[in-house]
């Protein structure tokens, strides 16, 4: 175990329009036979990540929600992680408090603007399918969220603003979407990577593991700042976000998943190189 491959889904893994990662499936495939794990770390559900982990064959741990929980197969690690609790076949760990708590904050305190929005517990899943262009069976997995609450929002901007620092002065985590407001802990995906690799790191008794990231968006900067090798992967609506660091940083040319196989087919051929030279200088030095 030295590498750990950490990705989010829309826009990186999955292309922007098609949710289609056609393009990264052989790629996929030596990373799999390769033993490297993929780990999706997504503002996706953990119903939600149980089909995509199907369909793209992967078996290692995940994160949801937006780096609000780890979900870690049990064959992964050897012994049980600290503060982790057992759902079914995994190992969970959670970055914050759960749904019904920001479901009772919304509820006891945002009266004055019930009429501005609704919240996703209240919207059908028909009528999530139709906002969202999500099938009913996506939409439906899309709700059984686990840690937050995303709010449509119906008012007015001035509203909104109040609105969301009414929330923040309350405690709550309030991340803009593209189509909701998302209403919740503080959590993010760069935390989530942090505390799962050090759980390699301490049960394969590794502390030079590696990670990489790759993301497109915003709520992937967290996890590109924290990775040691970041990948921001091109999008075709916006810009690349800002990062702060300078260094092992790569931007892709091509976009979701062509990008996403363009870097790691590149990562992949330097380490090889790199393998091969360390070998040489060795046998150099070794004689
Ligand atoms: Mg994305």
């Amino acid at each position: 175990m030295e590498t750990l491959i950490f990705s989010d889904l829309d826009g990186t893994l999955l292309d922007h329009f098609t949710y289609q990662s056609t393009a990264a499936s052989k790629t996929l495939e030596q990373l799999i036979s390769a033993n490297i794990p993929v780990i999706l770390n997504t503002s996706k559900t953990f119903a939600e990540l149980g089909v995509i982990n199907s369909e793209l064959n992967l078996n290692a741990p995940f994160i949801v929600e937006n780096g609000a929980a780890t979900y870690i197969p049990m064959h992964t690690l050897k012994t049980q992680p600290r503060d982790t609790v057992a759902v079914g076949d995994y190992w969970v760990k959670s970055f914050c408090l759960p749904r019904l708590y920001w479901l009772k904050l919304l509820s006891e305190h945002t009266d004055e603007f019930t009429k501005c929005y609704r919240g996703f517990s209240t919207i059908s899943v028909s009528t999530l399918s139709k906002i969202t262009g999500l099938s009913l069976d996506d939409a439906k997995r899309a709700k059984q969220r686990q840690y937050g609450e995303p709010i449509l929002w119906l008012g007015d901007e001035p509203a909104k603003t109040k609105f969301i620092d009414h929330l923040i002065d309350l405690g709550a985590n309030v991340v803009k979407g593209g189509r909701f407001i998302h209403v919740g802990g503080h959590c993010d995906k760069g935390q989530a990577l942090i505390w799962l690799t050090e759980q390699y790191r301490e049960n394969f008794n590794n502390p030079s593991i590696m990670t990489i990231a790759l993301g497109d968006g915003e709520n992937d900067v967290s996890m590109l700042e924290a990775a040691d090798v970041a990948v921001q992967i091109r999008s075709p609506v916006h810009d690349f976000p800002t990062l702060y660091r300078q260094f092992k940083v790569t931007q892709t040319k091509l976009f979701g998943p062509e990008g996403w196989t363009e870097a790691i087919q590149d990562i992949l051929a330097n380490k090889l190189l790199s393998h091969s030279t360390n070998k040489i200088n060795s046998e150099v030095n070794h004689g």
